[in-house]
């Protein structure tokens, strides 16, 4: 939810969610009531229509409905949960594509650990990491847990812009700078949790 939202909304429709890994629930004709802050204020639901729910929501928290922002699904939409994105390194948003046929410790050479380092420059650092949030966010990943650079300043930035844009974010200062870094981080079960160490560790051992 943007930090900036002022007015309250409701979101009316269909609406589909996961209970858990093996149940999925479909709610037609509900209404749910966010705040100005950005919280759920109020969940409504009927058998009946779109607007029984609708006016239960408004007279529930004494709403008035032409100060309200209405979003309404049609024919064949719903809303559904944001998207939580448990491992995205963000400074890599430029590089998205561009492995090629190379090696991981190359490829980090070559492209990772000298995109990171320009990042250093703070105006280039807002250029990329606003260009993340807001391409994952038109996505629909309302959360991430973003990797950043060994940078302090860079990394602060990508902090507030999450703030700014309106995306929540867990903001980790990265550790790893070079291939020796790399070598003994393998060494060290506990130094990172990249997933693609393990693919790393094949090709270092
Ligand atoms: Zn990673």
């Amino acid at each position: 939810m943007r930090a900036d939202q002022q007015r309250n909304q409701l979101l009316l429709g269909t609406f589909v969610h996961s209970k858990s890994k093996r149940e999925l629930e479909i709610i037609h004709n509900a209404a749910i009531a966010v705040d100005a802050a950005g919280k759920i204020a109020a969940v409504e639901r009927y058998q009946g229509s779109t607007d029984e729910a609708k006016t239960q929501a408004l007279t529930k928290l004494g709403w008035k409905v032409d100060e309200v922002e209405i979003h309404a699904t049609k024919e064949g939409q719903f809303f559904f949960p944001g998207f939580i994105d448990t491992h995205i390194h963000a400074p890599q948003y430029p590089n998205a594509g561009i492995f090629g046929k190379t090696t991981l410790l190359d490829w980090l050479e070559k492209h990772t650990f000298p995109m990171e380092a320009s990042l250093k420059d703070l105006s280039r650092a807002r250029q990329v990491y606003t260009a993340v949030i807001r391409r994952t966010l038109s996505h629909g990943t309302t959360t991430a847990a973003y990797y950043a650079t060994i940078d302090v300043p860079a990394t602060n930035l990508l902090t507030d812009l999450c703030l700014a844009i309106g995306q929540r974010a867990f903001v980790g200062k990265r550790e790893l700078k070079g291939r020796r870094d790399i070598v003994e981080a393998l060494e060290d079960e506990c130094a990172c949790d990249c997933l693609w160490l393990t693919a790393m560790r094949r090709k270092v051992a």
